[in-house]
């Protein structure tokens, strides 16, 4: 199965038999995608996890009356 990259356009060949949640590297632009839909196909960039919680809970501590 033929897809582009999200982010640079390049084109990658997807086995058809990939699982929703599987993640694969864009060799060009080295993004790493995860497979957020099979059918159709929709790859979307893996974003860093954690900075989001840790942000959070940041902003929770502050939060001292
Ligand atoms: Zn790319």
């Amino acid at each position: 199965m033929a897809m582009v990259c999200p982010e640079c356009d390049y084109p990658i060949d997807i086995d058809e038999e990939i699982d929703e949640g599987e993640t694969l590297q864009c060799e060009e632009c080295g993004v790493e995608l995860e497979v957020v839909s099979v059918d159709p196909i929709e790859l979307a960039p893996v974003e860093e996890a954690g900075y989001d919680d840790e942000d959070v809970s940041h902003v929770t501590e502050e939060n001292d009356d």
